[in-house]
């Protein structure tokens, strides 16, 4: 056997065999499912960014995935994606972080990552402006909103919303790009789809504010076909890449029931 491409007994069970097969081969049936989506929506399958994301998949499987193609990472803890950079320095791949971020771990961000989909408070839009100015860079980033209701999502209010935008001027190293959701968890997506229509509103609006915020990143596996129908600009998409994850969805949205 090639000590290259060999694979460990555990990883096997979760990523099988050939995991750079199994990526090519998912990313492929994904980016099939967009393109579908884009034909009934009748949008142009080039305006959906595929952003894979990467949680959980440990950073040798990550070599495999860049291999099939895969050159940014989404990834929802900042301790979790340092930690993968710093393994995988040697590559050429850009990183997103999707996930709430602590005031405290700012200058870890600011450090590698690319852009930042969950910006949710003034506060921490300061301490990444300030952070980024002494670094001498700017960042890409995506507003959060709640468009479910629930409590356990993390996002600004819909109608907290309006303040915010017309505060980023002050925030001169923010490039504010759109939108960004975490929609219901349902598989009945005529409870889902209200969440999309709902950032889709929100951004009609926030753009003629700031022209930035043009796109939506908005859709995971379980929904991003209707995400897209909806309007979606960025869908992020970790499982059905990378395969189903071992940890329970409550350990990144806080208060969801486990599974
Ligand atoms: C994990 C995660 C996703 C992707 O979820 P999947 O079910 O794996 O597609 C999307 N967005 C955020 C913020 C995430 O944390």
């Amino acid at each position: 056997m090639n000590i290259a491409t060999w694979v460990p007994g555990d990883l096997a069970a979760r990523f099988g065999p050939d995991p750079e097969a199994m990526f090519r081969q998912n990313l492929a049936s994904v980016r099939e499912r967009i393109d579908a989506a884009c034909r009934r929506a009748g949008r142009d399958p080039e305006s959906v960014r595929l952003l894979p994301i990467s949680k959980t998949v440990p950073a040798q499987m990550l070599r495999h995935a860049f291999a099939a193609g895969i050159d940014r990472f989404g990834e929802n803890k900042i301790q979790e994606a340092q930690a993968k950079q710093e393994a995988l320095a040697d590559l050429p791949v850009a990183w997103s972080i999707v996930g709430h971020l602590q005031s405290n771990k700012v200058r870890q961000l600011t450090r590698f990552a690319v852009e930042f989909h969950a910006l949710d408070s003034l506060k921490l839009a300061a301490l990444l402006d300030a952070r980024l100015a002494a670094e001498g860079r700017s960042l890409d980033v995506y507003v959060q909103v709640n468009t479910s209701g629930e409590e356990s999502k993390y996002g600004l209010q819909p109608d907290a919303l309006r303040a915010f935008v017309e505060a980023l001027p002050d925030f001169p190293r923010l490039r504010p790009r759109g939108l960004m959701t975490l929609a219901l968890f349902s598989d009945e997506m005529e409870r889902v789809r209200p969440c999309f229509r709902l950032l889709r509103r929100l951004r009609d609006e926030a753009v003629k504010l700031h022209p930035g915020l043009s796109e939506l990143s908005m859709g995971m596996s379980g929904d991003f076909e209707a995400a897209i129908e909806e309007g979606a600009d960025v869908v992020r998409v970790g499982q059905a890449i990378f395969g189903k994850r071992p940890t329970a969805n409550g350990l990144y949205w806080p208060g969801l029931a486990p599974g």
